[in-house]
């Protein structure tokens, strides 16, 4: 039965979660529909940069996240051969005052179950996990949605369907965007170990940036400082979907041999005892994201490469914008709905387009890594402001 302005989303992992709390708080009722039947800690580190920081503070986050976020102090940028920083840009304080919001490093699981008990302590929010959704039909003042439950089926009603359903999102599909995710040829390795694991300048707050020939190299503490988590990202034709395939330790050390690799980095990849991979996929960005009362959001509407640590900050923007839309015109939410699609469409797919092509810069070789090298000299601190536009971001 139809709820009078009722807003389904698929998906509870950031963004699904973060716009579920941006839409409640312009009034609506709100059901979010989550396939995994238990939301666990899964994952690693993710940078939660200024642009991302600004809008979770703004939904009243800050307190149940300040436990577990670190604040880096600087980028650090190195070269993977000789170990010497090419770049050092400051973060902290100073991206603070320039961006007016924090620099936050935190472990995914951490952000996703702070996102979920606001989104359980919300009256208008419900979230119901272990259901699929499979299909949708539009009628003319409400969508209704079927999905799987263990054998059984669901069906929901609402004013609108948000597709927050990630990377190999099933309402991307349906709403007929058939390209499959492009494969990018890498694989991303991911480990977290004990601080007293590593040496101790690589337990400080900074993001540390290696970059080597077909590979490179990030670390940064999480979970309050305690753990350090490592990501490991290397050519590969390894590509199977999902995010915690194992990976063997000795298998990524080959990969990063001592003629192209400092000692200190080879140590730092030599420190887990477990490793997790997964392939990294992206797509072209989409010309038209919904149709009617549908929409897309974060991975679904634009899956990125990590390389501007960007996919779930734009998740939340994309979140932030949705709820504004839908609050400035809540009598009319196909039009909210495309609304929110023109605001975002070109922001994303800039975003997508920057993050492929550090991609290519990161793992340059030869005269092009030495040119790549020597611009990072000259810029230094300066290394930041590039990011201004991504940064300065605020939701308008
Ligand atoms: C398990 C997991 C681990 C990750 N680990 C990392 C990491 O270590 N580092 C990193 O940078 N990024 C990681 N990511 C990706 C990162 O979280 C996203 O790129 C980013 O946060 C954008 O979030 P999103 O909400 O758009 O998509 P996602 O985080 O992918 O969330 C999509 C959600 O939709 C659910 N779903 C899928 N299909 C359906 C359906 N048909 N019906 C209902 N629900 C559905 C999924 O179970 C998932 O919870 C991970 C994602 C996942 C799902």
């Amino acid at each position: 039965m139809a709820l009078p302005r009722t807003v389904v989303i698929a998906g509870a992992g950031i963004g699904g979660l973060t716009a579920a709390l941006a839409i409640a708080r312009r009034g609506f009722q709100v059901c979010v529909l989550e396939a995994a039947e238990r939301l666990e800690g899964i994952g690693a580190g993710i940078q939660l940069s200024p642009n991302a920081s600004r809008i979770l503070i703004a939904l009243g986050l800050a307190e149940r996240l300040a436990p577990h976020v670190v604040v880096p102090e600087e980028l650090k940028v190195r070269d993977a051969a000789s170990g010497r920083v090419l770049a050092r840009a400051p973060l902290g304080v100073d991206a603070e005052q320039r961006y007016g919001a924090p620099y936050w490093m935190i472990h995914r699981g951490d952000l996703q179950a702070a996102l979920c008990e606001a989104v359980k302590a919300h009256p208008d929010i419900s979230l119901q996990l272990g259901v699929k959704i499979e299909d949708f039909a539009i009628y003319e003042n409400k969508v209704r949605v079927a999905a799987g439950r263990n054998a059984g089926t669901v069906e929901e009603s609402g004013i609108a369907l948000i597709g927050a359903d990630g990377l190999w999102s099933t309402l991307r599909t349906r709403l007929g965007h058939n390209a499959a995710p492009r494969f990018a040829h890498h694989t991303a390795w991911r480990a977290l170990v004990g601080k007293e694991a590593v040496a101790p300048e690589f337990s400080t707050p900074a993001i540390n940036l290696w970059l080597g020939h077909n590979a490179h190299l990030v670390h940064y503490p999480v979970r309050g400082g305690r753990l350090v988590n490592i990501v490991a990202i290397l050519r590969d034709e390894w590509k199977q979907p999902g995010w915690s395939a194992p990976g063997a330790s000795d298998e990524l050390l080959a990969r990063f041999p001592a003629a192209q690799w400092h000692a200190s980095a080879r140590d730092l990849i030599s420190a887990p005892t477990q490793w997790q991979k997964w392939a990294l996929y992206d797509c072209a960005p989409l010309e038209q994201w919904g149709q009617g009362p549908v929409t897309l959001l974060g991975d679904a509407a634009h899956p990125m490469l990590p390389y501007l640590a960007q996919g779930a900050a734009m998740a939340i923007e994309d979140a932030a914008v949705l709820g504004q839309c839908l609050g400035e015109i809540p009598g009319d939410p196909v039009g909210a709905l495309r609304a929110y699609e023109q605001k975002r469409s070109a922001r994303t797919a800039r975003t997508q387009r920057a993050a492929r092509s550090n991609g290519t810069v990161y793992h340059l070789g030869g005269v092009g890594a030495r040119l790549r090298s020597l611009a990072l000299c000259m810029m230094g601190p300066r290394l930041i402001r590039r990011y201004d536009w991504l940064y300065g971001w605020q939701p308008r």
